[in-house]
């Protein structure tokens, strides 16, 4: 079976950089979302964003232009059932997620593959929701899709090898890598990255350091690109939080309990770059330390 369309379901911070490079690989892709204006929001963005790499000469024009009519949007969730494989990439909680595939499995062709970019949910319980878990895996991509080389491929129990290889294939035809990893909570990167980003809102919460001095601690004296607070503002609060909370209770170990802090900026609808705050106040010229 090849793969020719691909339908992405959420068109947030995630699913935009999904039908991005989807498109520029020369997929159709067919988007949907719960709100027009993410929708109208996602095609403005995409769009920007390759506009950049025709202005860092890494595309062409035409090479832009061409990704962008393959990319089409739609608000019924239904119209994806005619797609080759679907990506969803909507919110993280696991009843927003199971009821999408509920919905999608009756307009489903018999051969479509689905995947999740779930950041932390188990693919085993998401498959076993649908009529086909020997067709469905995780494809966890990394923000931001169109920079990340990695892309995790994450099989569930009853996941076939056909559908495994093929989604290898996908993310070579997309030039990046392919990382496999076993399905438990938060897989590989998000096992060893949320915890060390909790650690440090514990360093915050417990005055070990400020918003500046733990993010200059990392940064310089860890050579992270960037500092976990404004790391986790670029991720959003409350992925953050969502991960951390699967963690916590997918491995019932106390390790992984979040920091309170965490639940308190969620709880404030401080989401960070997205909502223009969070351990950062994103809403001036520069960025400013909210603690
Ligand atoms: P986001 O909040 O930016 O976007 C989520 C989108 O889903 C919103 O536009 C929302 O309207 C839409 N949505 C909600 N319910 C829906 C439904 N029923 N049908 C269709 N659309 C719906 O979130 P995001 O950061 O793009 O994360 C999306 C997924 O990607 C999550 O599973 C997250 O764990 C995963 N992920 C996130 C990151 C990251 O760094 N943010 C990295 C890798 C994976």
């Amino acid at each position: 079976m090849a793969i020719e369309t691909v339908g992405v379901i959420g068109a947030g911070q995630m699913g935009n950089g999904i039908a991005h490079v989807f498109a520029l690989a020369g997929y159709d892709v067919l988007m949907t979302d719960i709100s027009q204006d993410a929708l109208d929001k996602a095609l403005v963005l995409i769009d920007k964003n390759l506009e950049r790499q025709v202005s860092r000469e890494k595309i062409s024009e035409a090479e832009k232009k061409a990704a962008m009519g393959r990319i089409k949007t739609t608000l019924q969730l239904a119209d994806l059932g005619k797609t080759d494989l679907v990506i969803e990439a909507a919110t993280e909680r696991e009843t927003v997620k199971q009821a999408i595939f509920e919905d999608l499995v009756p307009h489903l062709k018999p051969d479509t593959i689905l995947t999740s970019n779930t950041s932390s949910i188990s693919i085993t319980r998401l498959a076993s929701r649908t009529d086909r878990p020997e067709k469905f895996m995780g494809f966890h991509f990394m923000n931001p899709v169109p920079v990340m080389q990695l892309v995790e491929l994450i099989r569930g129990i009853a996941t076939d090898q056909a559908t495994y290889d093929l989604m290898h294939d996908v993310v070579d035809r997309l030039g990046k890598t392919a990382a496999s990893a076993e399905d438990f909570p938060a897989f590989i990167v998000n096992r060893i990255l949320m915890p060390m980003i909790n650690e440090a809102v514990y360093t915050l919460y417990e005055g070990v350091g400020s918003v500046n001095s733990i993010d200059q601690s990392m940064k310089l004296g860890a050579n992270w690109p960037m500092g976990p607070l404004e790391l986790a503002d670029f991720i959003g609060l409350d992925t953050c939080l969502a991960i951390m909370n699967v963690l916590h209770e997918g491995l019932a170990d106390t390790k992984y309990r979040p920091c309170p802090l965490l639940t308190k900026y969620v709880e404030a609808g401080w989401l960070g770059r997205k909502t223009g705050r969070g351990f950062y106040d994103y809403r001036g010229e520069t960025p400013v330390p909210t603690r």
